[in-house]
């Protein structure tokens, strides 16, 4: 079984009496999915899955996704969650509580809906913000020129912001 060097280093956190133990544990779950590699997502789920067992359960991360409003126009948002549910690319730190709580487009430049449905969020108790991939990359359409007023105003209203989402 292969382990990416930051799963190993989040590993190291364990103390190193039990280390062993909940290395063969994290080995032995992923191997029952079919995978041959440990990644930090897997660890913080078996670090989840061991608080809970303590009566120490955190609070489930919250994630919220917004998106091109242009970009929709052609794009269900497929790429996104295949990315979020198998906890790739810029998902890879979530355990497997994690969830995705909204999923939005902007409202259009330049992104007036974001101030109103983060408002919206924080009733449900959002944690985190993507920035889809699709405002970020120069792919037959222009990276978003109003990104960083976006993210500042979700910064400004206490949410932290993840640029990309699958990219
Ligand atoms: S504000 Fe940015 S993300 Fe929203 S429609 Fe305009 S270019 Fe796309």
């Amino acid at each position: 079984m292969e382990w990416e060097p930051e799963a190993l280093k989040e590993l190291e956190k364990v103390p190193e009496h039990i280390r062993s133990m909940a290395k063969m544990g994290i080995e032995t779950s992923v191997g029952k999915r079919g995978k041959n590699i440990v990644t930090i997502g897997d660890v913080k789920e078996a670090q989840a899955q061991f608080r809970a067992l303590l009566g120490k359960d955190e609070k489930t991360t919250k994630i919220a996704v917004v998106r091109c409003d242009i970009v929709s126009e052609t794009c269900p948002g497929v790429a996104c969650f295949k990315a979020f549910n198998k906890r790739k690319v810029h998902f890879e730190e979530y355990g497997r509580d994690a969830e995705i709580i909204g999923f939005f487009t902007c409202g259009g430049c330049p992104g007036r809906r974001v101030f109103r449905l983060v408002d919206s969020l924080l009733k449900h108790g959002v944690d985190v913000v993507h920035l889809s991939s699709c405002m970020l990359m120069e792919r037959g359409y222009p990276k978003c020129p109003h990104i960083d007023e976006i993210k500042q105003m979700i910064i400004k209203k206490g949410v932290k912001v993840i640029e990309g989402t699958h990219h």
